[in-house]
């Protein structure tokens, strides 16, 4: 099973992605967070990415496309994934596609969490990232047992740099420009899923379920 998570920065694409990927057994693909652990790793492609993401501007797609292609062609993927923020452009899904057709494969899923552009800035000044693992919470709607430290892992957490108001205005815009297109695209394709993405988490989650079987 191959799924796409679409929606808005802080729509809680990770949050289902992480839950489908442990019911499912399928591993979770996050370019966000390989960018992250390239940041945290002083890695040359971590550098350049850094760049684009302080100011809430999308890493070019020639960049991009080559680190999940790298990444969905290795063994654990191959019997499907949840690709978390990617594609994030038309050109993005175009480069998927043609990878999988080459394989006989296609995508099975685009799921898209809906969840207006009022809710989000609100929603991303409470998200909190471990600064380890990438564990995310919310200080009112997930929050971490101990104030400020992962359940998983015990490091501390953090307001991501791109996740202040500023910034989070910024990569709305860009989600509007450059991604929500995405949704025509898989609904011609006639693979897009909608699901509401304000209400619990576990109620979205079950909607999710209800279409993945
Ligand atoms: P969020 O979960 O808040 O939407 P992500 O962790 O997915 O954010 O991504 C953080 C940043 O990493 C993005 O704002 C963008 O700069 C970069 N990024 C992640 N995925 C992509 C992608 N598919 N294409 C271009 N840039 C990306
Ligand atoms: P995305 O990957 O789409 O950027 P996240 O999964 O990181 O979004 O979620 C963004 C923030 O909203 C996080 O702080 C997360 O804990 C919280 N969150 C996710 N889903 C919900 C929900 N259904 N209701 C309330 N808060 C949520
Ligand atoms: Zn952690």
């Amino acid at each position: 099973m191959k799924i796409i998570m679409l929606g808005a920065p802080g729509a809680g694409k990770g949050t289902q992605a992480k839950m489908i990927s442990e019911k499912y057994g399928l591993p979770h693909v996050s370019t966000g967070d390989i960018f992250r652990a390239n940041i945290k790793n002083g890695t040359a492609l971590g550098m350049e990415a850094k760049q684009y993401m302080d100011k809430g501007l999308l890493v070019p797609d020639e960049l991009t496309v080559k680190i999940l292609l790298d990444r969905v062609a290795q063994d654990d993927c191959k019997n499907g994934y949840v690709l978390d923020g990617f594609p994030r452009t038309i050109p993005q899904a175009e480069v998927l596609e043609d990878a999988l057709s080459k394989l006989g494969d296609k995508v099975d899923y685009a799921i898209n969490v809906d969840v207006p552009d009022e809710n989000i800035v609100r929603r991303m000044s409470g998200r909190r990232a471990c600064v380890t693992c990438g564990e995310t919470y919310h200080i009112e709607h997930v929050p971490p047992k101990t104030e400020g430290i992962c359940d998983k892992c015990g490091s501390a957490l953090i307001l991501r740099d791109d996740d202040k108001p500023e910034t989070v205005l910024n990569r709305l815009k860009i989600y509007h420009e450059q991604t929500q297109p995405l949704i025509d695209f898989y609904n011609n394709e006639g693979i897009l899923k909608e699901v509401d993405g304000t209400i619990d988490v576990k109620d979205v989650f079950e909607n999710i379920t209800k279409i993945l079987g």
